[in-house]
């Protein structure tokens, strides 16, 4: 479709999950952008008709589907039975990946269903139960880079909880405190703050973008750049169905009349709240959130730093300024390519060639910037009035510049429409919508993310950077890593950006992934979140000790989901129908199912 013809983006007064009003205009050019390098439709017939699960014929399955629809209502039950249609991250599909590795119709619903209520997701898990259909919830699916809305089991019932479940259930003023349902995005959060008069007494945490949901986001252990970027650090409280039907509350929550759900994560007894993130043993209906009090002021900052060897004595004076919170919110500091390619522009108007973009290229077009020529920038915030500011500023400042070459950019000289302001806005707790920029970088953009976490040391970065360095090298993929530093340990992001219209640039991608994945295990580090294509390897090298920890997670899921019908092969952990028989993912698969599922154990009765 040609960018002029598209239809305005919905905004969050039509749909819960649209864009605010203030940045529909961002909306319409980046998606214009984006529509720019299509070169496929994208609707898609689909080619291999309704993905019916393994485990069921099709027969019993419609019936089974007329079943739920005389439960909740025909109108919150669809098949996915015509056509894949990938839209765009604030369009997006809720039936599959739309950035997908492998062929689309692999990570991919047979239906979507839109509870109305916490009764009604009970009803859909205890039907899900009785017919043995694997289930996959999403609250948004904005996940993107890590499967987006897609199930990791062909065929599974997508459960969208968004839709229909997407109000702010409390926000308390004098706690500092909110209680949101699944369908609650950054942006909606946000808003209703404003609306409320209270934006200016209470900030939110945002992502890079904001359209992902606060619970979902949060469950997948997601981060923000204010100093309560650590979500999962400042929930306090769950609601959940579990995956026989029962409903639980956690922490303070398992008491009756409690005032106390989102002051207190713990409650008493077993902290059980870990469980439900990264996993696959229950549907989280309701989640409680910390809002950060504003801070009386902030100011961002920007470093540059000229080389690539720059990494690691930076990473040293990083470390003691963040731990003693005098470096404030989780920074990011990025690669000059990176710089480059939040320009928002094709790669191809720098460099034509195959294979990685050479650095004399992308270093003198670095030099046409704002920013100048540089290997690393370090986008960071102060917080607070002038005074504190300044001496925790002048301390940065002063270390900073012990790295010869760190230039600090001078933010006066930055017009508005410069990224270092959307990083602005992101740290002090305004979501936006630029970050998609970089995804321009390749027609049909798509991207995928390694990212191995490390404490906060010069070598580590080092290590980290030079495998990610020469596996890229390799497979010929550009390469633009950002280390996010929190307290005490820094994720590295490395975002792949492909074709996804390439085989041969994705299968390279995949390689690249996992030998990236395999490198850093066999120095001791480990991925934080992966992309479903990816669970099975990561998994897999959490491995101390014979596998116990993935021994302990499996007598869980067959504790809580008998029935194996939760989300399966989330996170790598398999029902015990599906073990043995194929359903990992190891490398070089075209297929993304196993051969079959068992006999339910224990005989297919309830
Ligand atoms: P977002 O809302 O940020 O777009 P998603 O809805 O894509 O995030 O969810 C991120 C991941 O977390 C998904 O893979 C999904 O399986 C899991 N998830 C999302 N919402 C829930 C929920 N309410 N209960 C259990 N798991 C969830």
């Amino acid at each position: 479709m040609a960018p002029s013809t598209l239809p305005e983006t919905p905004t969050l007064g039509k749909v819960h999950s649209g864009i605010p009003e203030s940045l529909l205009h961002k909306a319409t050019s980046a998606k214009a952008a984006v529509y720019d390098g299509k070169t496929v439709s994208d609707k898609i017939p689909l080619k291999r008709g309704l993905p019916i699960p393994q485990g069921i014929s099709e027969k019993a399955f419609l019936s089974a589907i007329d079943e739920l629809r005389t439960a909740i209502g025909a109108e919150n039950v669809e098949l996915n039975d015509k056509e894949v249609n990938n839209g765009w991250y604030m369009e997006h599909p809720n039936t599959h990946d739309m950035m997908p590795l492998f062929d689309v119709e692999e990570f991919i619903a047979s239906a979507v269903v839109y509870p109305g209520s916490v009764q009604e997701v009970q009803i859909i898990v205890r039907w899900a139960n009785k017919h043995l259909i694997p289930i996959f919830p999403i609250s948004i699916g904005r996940n993107l880079g890590y499967g987006g809305s897609a199930p990791r089991v062909r065929g599974s019932v997508t459960i969208d909880l968004g839709r229909r479940m997407n109000k702010i259930l409390d926000i308390n003023a004098e706690d500092y405190t909110c209680l949101v349902e699944p369908g609650v995005t950054f942006y909606a959060l946000y808003e209703e703050l404003q609306k409320r008069g209270l934006g200016d007494k209470m900030w939110i945490d945002t992502p890079d973008l904001g359209g992902g949901s606060v619970l979902g986001n949060t469950l997948d252990r997601g981060v923000g750049y204010t100093p309560y970027g650590d979500h999962w650090a400042v929930h306090s409280g769950l609601e959940v169905v579990l995956p026989k039907g029962e409903v639980v509350r956690t922490g303070m929550g398992g008491l009756e009349g409690s005032n106390t759900w989102q002051c207190f994560p713990y409650g008493f007894g077993p902290y059980s709240d870990g469980i439900f993130s990264q996993s696959n043993y229950g549907i989280v209906t309701k989640m409680g959130m910390a809002l950060m009090p504003n801070p009386g002021g902030f100011e961002s900052f920007m470093y540059t730093f000229q080389n690539e060897s720059d990494l690691a004595p930076l990473m040293e004076i990083i470390r003691p300024l963040r731990i003693a919170n005098i470096l404030e919110n989780v920074a990011q500091l990025r690669h000059g390519l990176q710089t480059l390619s939040i320009q928002g522009f094709p790669r191809a108007k720098y460099f034509k060639g195959k294979g990685q973009m050479p650095e004399s290229i992308y270093r003198e077009e670095l030099k046409k910037t704002k920013t100048g020529d540089h290997a690393w920038v370090y986008y960071g915030m102060s917080y607070g009035p002038a005074n504190i500011r300044k001496f925790k500023l002048d301390i940065v400042d002063a270390e900073f510049h012990k790295i010869p070459g760190c230039r600090k950019i001078d933010s006066k000289t930055l017009p508005a429409g410069e990224y270092f302001w959307s990083r602005d806005r992101i740290a002090s707790g305004t979501p936006d919508l630029e970050e998609l920029r970089w995804v321009n970088w390749m027609p049909n953009g798509g991207h995928i993310a390694f990212s191995p976490v490390s404490p906060i040391r010069g070598i580590d970065a080092e290590r980290l950077f030079a495998l990610a360095k020469q596996r890229h090298a390799e497979a010929g993929i550009d390469l633009m890593p950002a280390f996010c530093v929190g307290l005490r340990e820094m994720h590295i992001i490395v975002e792949i950006v492909f074709d996804a219209q390439d085989a041969d640039m994705k299968q390279k991608a995949e390689k690249c992934l996992r030998d990236m994945i395999d490198d850093a295990a066999r120095l001791g580090y480990g991925e934080y979140r992966t992309h479903l294509a990816l669970m099975d390897q990561v998994a897999g090298t959490y491995n101390w000790n014979d596998g116990a920890l993935m021994k302990f997670n499996n007598t869980l899921k067959d504790a809580l989901d008998p029935r194996g019908i939760l989300a399966p092969g989330r996170c790598g952990i398999w029902p015990a129908r599906y073990r043995q028989r194929g359903w990992e993912l190891k490398g070089g698969e075209k297929r993304v199912e196993g051969d079959g599922v068992g006999p339910q154990p224990g005989g297919n009765k309830i």
